[in-house]
């Protein structure tokens, strides 16, 4: 079938690939609709590879998808030819000890969309397990329901964090998990949440997910103390998500933190970081770590189907399947007033 195929030398097409397309008695058969362009993706044209995944045979891309079910394997019970549904792109080992202990995104046999060797979805249909498929609620658009793989990380760092009714956070970095980790910290109880970049248009897209809630910092000419100062009384935050990757920025976490304060580190730094473990130790920090996400996927969605999560103005930019090279040329030079570029497949 005909794919965006990322070629060892790097190099974007769109042509013919052979895919897997064994339907098992478990999975399903889904068209898709809707494939959302994540660094990962661009990182993987750009430099071929991401820590020990290397890109050396062609491999296709996108993980980020939504589609509907057109065939059912034999044992399915729970889905319907036509459904609407989003899916979960790693495909664990059951039976790892990772797995068999609630961790199965730490399972270092998962099967991820557009890791290599395994491809991505860029592609017309794909055979997906039922068990790691979702419905879209009626109000949720293919769109959005691409939007639910980012989300499942800013849900999964809300649930680490232990929010309590009321907290204030502050989360660093308003790229697209920046972004939905706002809105998961906002959905999971906290009253405020202080979000700092140093582009003034993510920035404006940020604080219009929540006007009354959200305040907005450019660390380029404000003072993050300051407003963390104003914000919380002098107090500090709550909560800290680290989600900009920023070497500085990670070192610099407990400087904003109140007493007993939580820290998740989300973003993923280019080297190690070093902390100050005083300072932490004075406040009783407890420091968190997330990979990925697990069991989020049904509660993001039902957040969404209630209107409590609205993904829609982080969805800046859609291209056609058959503009997707250049869907990926600019997504890898994104302006700062998009947010989310995502591939349509089709109706
Ligand atoms: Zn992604």
């Amino acid at each position: 079938m005909k794919a965006l195929v990322l070629e060892p030398d790097l190099r974007l097409a769109i042509r013919d690939i052979q895919l897997p397309e064994t339907l098992g008695p478990k999975d399903l058969r889904i068209k898709i609709h809707s494939v959302g362009i994540c660094g990962s993706d661009v990182h993987y044209y750009k430099h071929g590879s991401i820590g020990p995944f290397v890109v050396r045979e062609p491999m296709v891309l996108g993980h980020e998808a939504s589609g509907t079910v057109i065939e059912l394997g034999a044992e399915v019970k729970n889905f319907k030819l036509g459904d609407r549904v989003c899916m979960e792109p790693g495909i664990p080992d059951a039976e790892s000890e990772q797995s068999r202990t609630g961790y199965y995104n730490l399972d270092p046999a998962v099967r991820f969309w557009a890791t290599p060797p395994i491809h991505g979805v860029l592609c017309p249909s794909v055979v997906h397990p039922a068990s790691f498929t979702y419905k879209l609620p009626d109000n949720v658009s293919f769109a959005e329901g691409a939007m639910v793989e980012p989300l499942a990380v800013g849900m999964h760092a809300a649930t680490k964090a232990v929010i309590r009714p009321g907290d204030v956070a502050l989360v660093i970095g308003s790229g697209t998990i920046g972004m939905v980790t706002v809105l998961a910290a906002l959905a999971g109880g906290c009253s405020k949440v202080i979000l700092s970049d140093v582009q003034t248009e993510k920035l404006a897209i940020g604080k219009s997910l929540a006007p009354e809630s959200v305040f907005t910092v450019n660390v380029a000419s404000e003072s993050l103390g300051d407003v963390v100062a104003a914000v919380t009384g002098g107090r500090g935050v709550d909560v800290v998500f680290e989600c900009s990757g920023n070497g500085r920025a990670a070192a610099s976490v407990f400087e904003h933190l109140a007493f007993a304060g939580r820290v998740v580190f989300v973003g993923m730094p280019a080297g190690p970081v070093s902390y100050d473990v005083v300072a932490a130790q004075l406040k009783e920090a407890r420091v968190e770590h997330v990979f990925r996400y697990a069991n989020v996927y049904a509660k993001a969605l039902s957040l969404m189907g209630s209107g409590k999560i609205d993904l829609k103005p982080l969805i800046t930019d859609s291209f056609g399947f058959e503009d997707s090279i250049e869907a990926f040329d600019f997504a890898a030079a994104m302006p700062p007033s998009s947010v989310k570029v995502q591939i349509v497949m089709g109706e």
